[in-house]
């Protein structure tokens, strides 16, 4: 008989791992502390490396449908619009990558990835106190007094997870001063005014996102990193200023105040980061996505690094019936890419000019060997 799998988090690595696993015929328990999903003003980017995941649990055309595919993806000066690095996307890309890019919304990302994974495995209102390797088996603990006993556990739980802190310790991630504004509005709020598929604009001191998340083009997004080093909340529903967000892009091209000057709504997100984790395991317990890899998202590669790291993982549950020797293999073919993706995003140099994205978007995690 498989293993009973338990996996802490339903966000898209959490989900990802769990429509795979599932797939394969592994008995797998989701616990999420939230009580329901919520659609949140953000968008979201999906490289080929990423996508070559999604297609194993048959989520290929449905984005097609759904997100938009971007023919390139600019990155621009600030003020004068002169382009500094154009990487091409559309069918050259997806010949080269074996995939597309998609920029959709992320709600609509997730509840595809959740539509693959049985309703009856998600259990809501499960926020994980505690675990405890027992012999052969993982206890856990939640807030609501109830337990569970898994066979092995991981931790899909996001840059505060509390699995994590169990493993190595109660230090917080560390706020980069910086703050992400973003939103998704109807392309109709900018009454015929058209925009680029996808822009960086790359002031001095900070940058601004934008792009469509729908095929048709009814939907932008925009997400900025602006120097804010007083302001550190995070949450996602909490409210930014529009006029101090209109203020501090006051001088970027056209494109930019047009689309600021007619997104009816922000909301506002502190940006931390972590440097790389001397282990992701602890026997039968292992961390997966953000929770062991959470980075600055200039390199837009957070939520593909946890997908990526799902499809490994569940190679290597297929293969190696020891699940502690599993997770130390897993975490073997993970961590050097995962940490190079996290000090490349950190740098936030990404595109700024010619660059070698080969490596990123290359990358297949049905191919590494394991
Ligand atoms: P999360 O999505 O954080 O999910 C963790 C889940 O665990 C949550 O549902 C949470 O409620 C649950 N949880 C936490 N603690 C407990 C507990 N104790 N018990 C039970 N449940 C618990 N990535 C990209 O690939 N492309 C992009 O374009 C992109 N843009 C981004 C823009 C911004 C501004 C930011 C901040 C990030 C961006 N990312 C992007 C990164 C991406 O959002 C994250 O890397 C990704 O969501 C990580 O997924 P995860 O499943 O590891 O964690």
């Amino acid at each position: 008989m498989k293993n009973r799998i338990g996996i802490i988090g339903a966000g898209i690595g959490g989900l990802t791992l769990a429509a795979l696993l599932q797939k394969r015929g592994f008995d797998v328990a989701v616990f999420e502390q939230a009580s329901k999903f919520a659609r949140v003003g953000a968008g979201i980017q999906q490289s080929a490396n990423a996508v070559k995941v999604l297609r194993d649990i048959g989520l290929e055309d449905h984005l097609r449908n759904t997100a938009f595919c971007p023919q390139t993806w600019n990155n621009r000066e600030w003020d004068t619009g002169v382009m500094k690095h154009e990487l091409t996307l559309g069918a050259a890309y997806e010949e080269k990558y074996g995939a597309p890019y998609f920029l959709l919304h992320r709600g609509d990302l997730h509840a595809a990835i959740a539509s693959k994974v049985d309703p009856q495995s998600i259990h809501l209102q499960k926020k994980l106190k505690h675990y405890s390797n027992q012999g052969d088996q993982v206890h856990l603990s939640f807030e609501d007094g109830t337990t569970e006993v898994v066979d092995a556990l991981i931790g899909a739980d996001g840059i505060h997870s509390k699995i994590r802190e169990q493993m190595l310790g109660a230090d917080q991630p560390r706020f980069t001063g910086r703050v992400a504004y973003r939103t998704t509005f109807p392309a109709s709020l900018m009454n015929g005014y058209t925009i680029d598929d996808c822009t960086k604009w790359w002031g001095i001191d900070r940058h601004i996102v934008i792009y469509y998340v729908t095929p048709q083009k009814d939907e932008i997004y925009f997400v900025t990193s602006v120097p804010e080093p007083e302001w550190n909340n995070e949450s996602w529903s909490a409210k930014g200023d529009l006029g101090e967000l209109r203020r501090a892009f006051s001088g970027f091209h056209e494109q930019v105040q047009r689309v600021l000057a007619a997104c009816p709504d922000v909301h506002k997100w502190s940006l931390y980061e972590r440097d790389p984790l001397p282990t992701w395991c602890d026997q039968r317990v292992v961390l997966l996505g953000d929770s062991c890899h959470p980075m600055v998202p200039y390199m837009a590669q957070g939520a593909a690094m946890a997908i990526e790291d799902a499809a490994v993982l569940t190679r290597v549950l297929e293969q190696e019936p020891e699940i502690p020797l599993a997770f130390q293999q897993f975490e073997a073919l993970r961590k050097e890419r995962t940490s190079k993706v996290q000090l490349t995003s950190h740098k936030n140099q990404w595109m700024s000019q010619r660059t070698d994205s080969d490596w990123v978007y290359g990358y297949d995690a049905w191919a590494v060997e394991a």
